[in-house]
């Protein structure tokens, strides 16, 4: 079996974020004097940075108390940072210096990528195949996070625009000026509006749309699969597992499931033993909480690894997607419809506009590269 997988292994080539920000410039002809970005993640970030270089007035409304969205970080349960959500790059480190183009600081973001003989595990329940890993794209951040990349060198330009704790539950594009509302009955008024809530959100119809959004994009809200997911993060006395160990066979295009050494090419003596679960694989995991997931997470790994997990296990932290009140899912399957995809990124009557990793369109979807990219693309749009 080859280690392979959309996500994992993601071979998409960088996405057209070339274009400096003069390029924007020149095509500005509508340039909007005020936009209200709704969500403070890795697209609402982006999308103010852009607007800040542009020189564009704009809030940001995030409904959290913190920004970063699924980039969530602990810094508190290992010696460097553990990512709760986005942890790999999927793309080459160059993206960086794009995503943060325009800025007064050098990039200087460490990246670590995995050996052609790193050692991974496949575990079918019954028989354990160790492989060498070959050929992975994917590069982990070292000492640091995606949302580290953010606050260095994103956020400083946005952080003074962000409303927290600000809950947007009605977005009324029916007058020249977009109105938005939340839910302390707050009322905000702009030329343009970028939307970047998670897809689910609109799914479950938390946000509300004066008049209705158009019927192909009903259409497809209502037929797109977001992906469930959960993460946990495992403190071992001792390192009895490889780089990666699949319990499950990965070519399943009902979601992903792989341990993965979190603590690989970090400066630390700690083992900590990653678990990421998108799709149906997350469903048993997610159906679980407490001491109950941590006695089943380690009697799966007990049975791949003769007792060694339970015998030098410390400590456990979960982060349950679904559960988190703004996002409630991981992302956009990777095997999403691409007319489905294309109809999620479109903007509505040049008023309201969409970003973040389920509106990308079809090039990619679902990674922060691509809620980056998809950021400019909305930016772009409204300067059209
Ligand atoms: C388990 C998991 C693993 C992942 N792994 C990777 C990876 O390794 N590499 C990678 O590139 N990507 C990964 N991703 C995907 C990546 O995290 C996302 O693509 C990206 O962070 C999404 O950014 P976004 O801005 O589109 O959305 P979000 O991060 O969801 O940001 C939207 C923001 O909007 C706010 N919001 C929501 N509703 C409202 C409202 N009504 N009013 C105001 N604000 C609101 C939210 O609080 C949030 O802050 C992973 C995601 C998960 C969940």
């Amino acid at each position: 079996m080859k280690l392979t997988r959309r996500d994992f292994v993601r071979v998409s080539a960088l996405l057209g974020l070339s274009g400096g920000i003069s390029s924007l410039f020149a095509k500005s002809k509508n340039k909007p004097s005020h936009v209200i970005i709704v969500g403070a993640g890795a697209a609402g970030l982006s999308a103010g940075y852009l607007l800040a270089q542009l020189g564009i007035d704009f809030k940001i409304l995030e409904a959290s108390s913190v920004y970063g969205g699924r980039l969530k970080t602990s810094t508190d349960f290992a010696d460097f940072p553990v990512s709760l959500g986005a942890e790999w790059l999927h793309v080459n480190p160059n993206i960086l210096v794009q995503i943060a183009q325009g800025g007064k600081t050098a990039i200087n973001v460490p990246t670590i990528g995995y050996k052609h003989d790193d050692k991974a595990v496949y575990w079918d329940g019954e028989e354990l195949e160790e492989v060498m890993v070959g050929k992975v794209k994917d590069r982990k951040f070292v000492g640091g996070s995606w949302l580290n990349f953010f606050e260095d060198y994103i956020l400083p330009s946005v952080k003074e625009h962000i409303s927290y704790n600000t809950i947007v539950e009605s977005i009324d594009y029916s007058k020249k000026k977009v109105s938005v509302s939340t839910r302390s009955k707050q009322n905000y008024e702009a030329d343009k509006v970028i939307l970047t809530a998670s897809l689910r959100l609109l799914q479950d119809q938390d946000i509300g749309f004066f008049p209705q959004l158009p019927e192909s994009k009903l259409v497809a809200i209502k037929k797109a699969t977001m992906w469930k997911g959960i993460k946990i993060f495992m403190k071992f006395s001792k390192k009895f597992y490889p780089t990666f160990v699949v319990p499950e066979d990965i070519e399943d295009r009902s979601g992903q499931i792989l341990f993965y050494d979190a603590a690989y090419g970090q400066d630390t003596s700690e083992n900590i033993l990653g678990f990421f679960a998108v799709g149906k694989p997350a469903e048993p995991y997610l159906s679980l909480s407490g001491n109950n997931l941590r006695d089943f997470v380690l009697s799966q790994l007990d049975h791949i690894f003769g007792g060694a997990a339970s015998r030098s296990f410390i400590k456990f932290i979960v982060q349950n997607w679904q559960a988190e009140p703004f996002v409630k899912a991981a992302y956009l399957q990777d095997y999403e419809s691409l007319d489905v995809v294309e109809a999620l990124s479109l903007p509505i009557n040049k008023k309201v506009y969409f970003a973040g990793e389920a509106y990308a369109g079809r090039e990619d979807w679902g990674g922060v590269h691509t809620a980056t990219q998809s950021a400019r693309t909305a930016v772009e749009q409204m300067m059209s």
